[in-house]
C-alpha cells in the first residue's frame, strides 16, 4: 500500500524523509553500533542527540536565552497539573480562557491545585470563536493567565498573542506550535505534547521563563518540578528518548523547509485551499468564525449527515485516513500538521467536489 494521506489529530502524520532517516539508522546510529533506543541517556551518542534537538528547537523559535527549554513526560494533559503545581508561586488563583475541549480540560485539572477564574468563555458562542480580548476580566493579582492557542477539537486557534499585561501567559500549543512564528518573549510558558506537529507520543515540550521556576508546591514530584528538569538537563529520571531522537530529525526537516515562516506560508496555503472550498459550496460547512479558524485543524460538517459513513468510506477507498471528527462534535475534521503535503489537501478537496457532485 502507498503512503497515505493521514488526516489524524493526533498522533499525526511524521514527514516521510524523517521515517525513511529513522528506518536507515534504526540498526545503528552513526556508526555507534546501537540503537537509539538501545542507548544510555547519559552515554555521549545519547547527549548529543539530545543536545542537537533542543539547540534546533531554540533556533526555530529564536528562543531568547532566559528561558528554558525541557523535555518532559505526561502530556498536555499531564502539564494541566503540572502547570499550577510550578506556577501558582504563592498566589491563590489563576485566569483561564475557555475556547473549547481542552481550555475545559485544563480548567477542570487546574481547580484541583487553586482558584480557578475564566476570565472569558466561547461556551455561549457554541465555541466557534476566540472571545474577543477586550471582553477578557481578567484579575491582575493572578498567578497567570492560561490559554489554548489551538483549539484541535474545535479548530478554533489564536491569530493573536495577547495582551495581559504583567501576569505570565501560559499557552497550550500542544496542536500549533512550530506551525509558524512565535514572539516566545510573550509567553511566560509554553507547553505542548510532541505527537501532533512535532514528533511520537510520550516527549512534551515545555518553554518556560527562568524567573517563574523554582517555587513548585511542596507536593509537586520531582520528575515534574520544572526547577529540578532544568537544573538537570531535563534528566532527572531516563527522558523519552527515542521520541526525543525524531523530534530532532523533525526539527532539521523543518530547518530545511526553511523554518518557520517557511511553515506559515505553507500552512496557510494548504488551509485556504480547504477552506475557500468549504465557503464556495451549501454542501460542506465550517462552523468556526473565519477570523478564528485553524489552520491545522479543520472541522467540517456535510449538509446531510446522513453521508457522512459513505463520504469516510470513499475517503479511506483513495488512502485518505482519519477524517472523521471527534467524538464529541461529530462530522469530519481535517488535521493538516506541517508534515501534510500540500497535494494531501488538494487530493481532499478534490474528493469533497467529487463527492458533492455525486450526492450533492
Ligand atoms: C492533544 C491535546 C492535548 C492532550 O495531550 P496529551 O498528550 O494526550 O496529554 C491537550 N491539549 C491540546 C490542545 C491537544 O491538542
Amino acid at each position: 500500500m502507498p503512503r497515505a494521506y493521514n488526516f489524524s489529530a493526533g498522533p499525526a502524520a511524521l514527514p516521510e524523509t524523517v521515517l525513511r532517516q529513522a528506518a536507515e539508522e534504526m540498526l545503528d546510529w552513526h556508526g555507534s553500533g546501537m540503537s537509539v533506543m538501545e542507548m544510555s541517556h547519559r552515554g555521549k551518542e545519547f547527549i548529543s542527540i539530545h543536545a542537537e534537538a533542543e539547540s534546533l528547537l531554540r533556533e526555530l523559535l529564536a528562543v531568547p536565552a532566559n528561558y528554558k527549554v525541557l523535555f518532559m513526560q505526561g502530556g498536555a494533559i499531564g502539564e494541566n497539573a503540572i502547570v499550577p503545581m510550578n506556577m501558582l508561586r504563592g498566589k491563590a488563583s489563576a485566569d483561564y480562557i475557555d475556547t473549547g475541549e481542552w481550555s475545559k480540560k485544563s480548567i477542570k485539572e487546574a481547580g484541583k491545585y487553586c482558584k480557578v477564574n475564566v476570565a472569558a468563555s466561547a461556551k455561549d458562542a457554541g465555541y466557534s470563536c476566540v472571545p474577543p480580548r477586550d471582553s477578557w476580566k481578567l484579575d491582575p493579582d493572578a498567578a497567570y493567565v492560561h490559554i489554548c492557542s489551538n483549539e484541535t477539537i474545535g479548530g478554533v486557534e489564536y491569530h493573536f498573542t495577547p495582551d495581559v499585561g504583567n501576569v505570565p501567559l501560559v499557552a497550550d500549543m500542544s496542536s500549533n506550535i512550530l506551525s509558524r512564528p512565535v514572539d516566545v518573549a510573550k509567553y511566560g510558558l509554553i507547553y505542548g505534547g510532541a505527537q501532533k506537529n512535532i514528533g511520537p507520543a510520550g516527549l512534551t515540550i515545555v518553554i518556560v521563563r527562568d524567573d517563574l521556576i523554582g517555587q513548585a508546591l511542596p507536593i509537586t514530584p520531582s520528575a515534574f518540578d520544572y526547577k529540578q528538569q532544568a537544573d538537570n538537563d531535563s534528566m532527572l529520571n531516563t527522558p523519552p528518548t527515542y521520541a526525543i531522537y525524531i523530534a530532532g530529525l523533525v526539527f532539521n526537516w523543518i530547518k530545511a523547509q526553511g523554518g518557520l515562516k517557511a511553515m506559515e506560508a505553507h500552512n496557510r496555503a494548504k488551509a485556504a485551499l480547504l477552506y475557500d472550498y468549504l465557503d464556495s459550496t451549501a454542501f460542506y460547512s465550517s462552523p468556526v468564525a473565519k477570523a478564528d479558524r485553524s489552520l491545522m485543524n479543520v472541522p467540517f460538517k456535510l449538509k446531510d449527515e446522513s453521508l457522512d459513513a459513505a463520504f469516510l468510506k470513499g475517503a479511506e477507498e483513495r488512502h485518505m485516513l482519519q477524517l472523521k471528527g471527534h467524538r464529541s462534535v461529530g462530522g469530519m475534521r481535517a488535521s493538516i500538521y506541517n508534515a501534510m503535503p500540500i497535494e494531501g489537501v488538494k487530493a481532499l478537496v478534490a474528493y469533497m467536489k467529487e463527492f458533492e457532485a455525486k450526492h450533492g
